[in-house]
């Protein structure tokens, strides 16, 4: 018999005993489906460009994507911010660009997670630059208290306090992006 998410999430905890869970995936699974719900009713009709910024929204956005049961087109930008493991320093700049013409096209950006805001700051600047014909933002995470750029989200799978989180796609030193769910690094697991 197939095991549950909740026993396979067990096993993966064996593996990483310094992980506490958040989010386990049984809770991420639904509200990813709600989230496409959402978007599949906005976008029905438009054959619209889903943008997943590397390396982190990898997950969420091929789990996003297939959830919407019509035609939509996806293509990535990189995007890196300099500063420590933990933190990031708010300067950025772009490592790969899209394959895609945005102009005329509804694009939704997709991210793992909205922090300072200054990488989606920068990038929705740019993706306005070109014109699309609608420019919206769907993070599956964001830290209220972290904010500083003036970005609002259209989507948002969970508002999580100020801790470093892991799994689902977010990395620590590029270990843990394969997690099915979102941990916590214990404090002395993650120093900057
Ligand atoms: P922001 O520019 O909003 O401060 O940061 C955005 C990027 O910083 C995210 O796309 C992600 O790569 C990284 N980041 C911010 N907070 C966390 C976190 O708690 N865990 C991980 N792994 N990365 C984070």
């Amino acid at each position: 018999m197939a095991r549950s998410s909740a026993e396979l999430d067990r096993v993966w905890l064996e593996q990483f005993p310094e992980v506490d869970i958040l989010l386990d995936s049984a809770t991420i699974q639904k509200r990813v489906s709600e989230l496409a719900q959402q978007i599949a009713r906005d976008y029905e009709g438009t054959f619209p460009l889903m943008v997943g910024v590397l390396k982190g929204s990898v997950p969420f956005l091929a789990d996003l994507m297939r959830a919407v049961p019509f035609r939509v087109a996806c293509d990535y930008v990189a995007i890196s911010s300099y500063g420590t493991e933990t933190t990031s320093s708010g300067v950025v700049r772009l490592l790969k660009d899209l394959d895609t013409e945005v102009v005329g096209r509804h694009v939704l950006v997709v991210e793992d997670i909205l922090d300072t805001g200054l990488t989606l700051q920068y990038l929705m600047g740019l993706l306005q630059e070109r014109r699309p014909f609608s420019l919206k933002v769907c993070a599956l995470l964001q830290k209220p208290d972290r904010l500083k750029a003036p970005i609002t989200l259209d989507y948002c799978g969970f508002s999580i306090p100020n801790e470093f989180v892991v799994g689902y796609g977010l990395d620590y030193a590029e270990q843990y992006r394969n997690l099915p769910f979102i941990g916590a690094l214990r404090a002395d697991s993650a120093e900057d």
